[in-house]
């Protein structure tokens, strides 16, 4: 049976959105209503160090003045990865009934810095970790001295391809790259595979977010696929770039919080529009007139600098 067309909108509430996840969050919207798709809310607040209630609240209200609405998710909690931690416990355990898990002892940096999202440019490599290869007796010994490990995914060794809605087939071969992080240490499940079981769980067709998470969707569609489900159609979109590096919201990049003191969310939106190839200047305009004007034809590959914007003086 034929599974309704669902996008969806799952920021981070580590900060206040900038213009950047702005055009993700238009381009999913977009993408969903202009094939009578539904749109799920949820809230990746699933790291308890980088979430902040006030963000999540922000990051709704930015949204709801945009005019990008959606039809199912916050604020119900059951779609707050905080409070989600059941499914992924869950799905940990199926991978790991399939031998797919593996516990890993590298240092505290090196995992945290994996179980993030990763950003452009970032080796995804699990570079130097050897711990799939440990013997039964190194992993006591290791075991032994108290310390908690990691629980790293052990993928096949084969290459993953998806076809990209906007770039194109994209591959990876997956055992090369190595282990990837599920549960960090501390007990905390991993942005890959949180992402992974909501969108299944939630019977998400279509991912469509910024293009600097195009390298997680093959380990994505695998572990959908890993865990019996069927991997949604992925479609990235072009990052907003400043002084050629990614718009970052831990860099404080100009955020909404700013834009909305200046702009009307008409503005703000041909702004948005105009970015991305779907306007010829930056004239006011509401999500819902560029529904006729959308094609992902019309949307640049290369990442998009930022142009001057009025009134924003940051
Ligand atoms: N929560 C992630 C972020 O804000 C995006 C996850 C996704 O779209 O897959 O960076």
């Amino acid at each position: 049976m034929e599974r309704p067309y669902t996008g969806r909108f799952a920021p981070s509430p580590s900060g206040y959105m900038h213009l950047g996840n702005l055009l993700a969050m238009l381009l999913a919207w977009l993408d969903s209503r202009a094939n009578g798709g539904r749109i799920i809310f949820r809230m990746e607040d699933l790291d308890p160090a980088r979430s902040r209630e006030e963000y999540a609240q922000a990051l709704a209200e930015d949204l709801r003045w945009l005019g990008l609405d959606w039809d199912e998710g916050w604020p119900d909690p059951a779609y707050r990865q905080s409070r989600r931690e059941e499914y992924y416990r869950q799905a940990f355990h199926d991978l790991a009934r399939q031998g797919l898990v593996y516990p890993c002892w590298c240092t505290r940096a090196q995992r945290l810095a994996a179980a993030s999202a990763p950003h452009p440019g970032q080796a995804q490599r699990d570079e130097g970790c050897r711990c799939a290869r440990l013997t039964a007796a190194e992993r006591r010994a290791l075991a032994d001295q108290g310390r908690r490990p990691a629980w790293k995914a052990l993928p096949p060794d084969r290459t993953v391809t998806i076809i990209d809605g906007h770039y194109g087939p994209f591959s990876q071969a997956l055992g090369r790259e190595g282990g990837f992080i599920l549960r960090r240490a501390d007990g905390v499940f991993a942005y890959q595979l949180a992402v992974s079981v909501d969108d299944m769980l939630m019977g998400v067709t279509r991912v469509v977010r910024g293009r600097d998470l195009l390298s997680s969707a093959p380990r994505q569609a695998w572990l959908i696929q890993a865990l019996g489900g069927t991997p949604p159609s992925y479609c990235h979109g072009p990052l907003i770039t400043e002084s050629g590096g990614k718009l970052s919201k831990r860099l404080g990049s100009l955020s909404t919080q700013v834009l909305r003191r200046t702009c009307s969310p008409q503005a703000l939106t041909g702004i948005l529009a105009w970015m991305a190839g779907l306007l010829p200047a930056p004239e006011p305009v509401t999500a819902r007139e560029l529904l006729p004007l959308f094609s992902w034809d019309k949307v640049p590959l290369d990442d998009i600098p930022l142009p001057e914007l009025p009134g924003a003086d940051i």
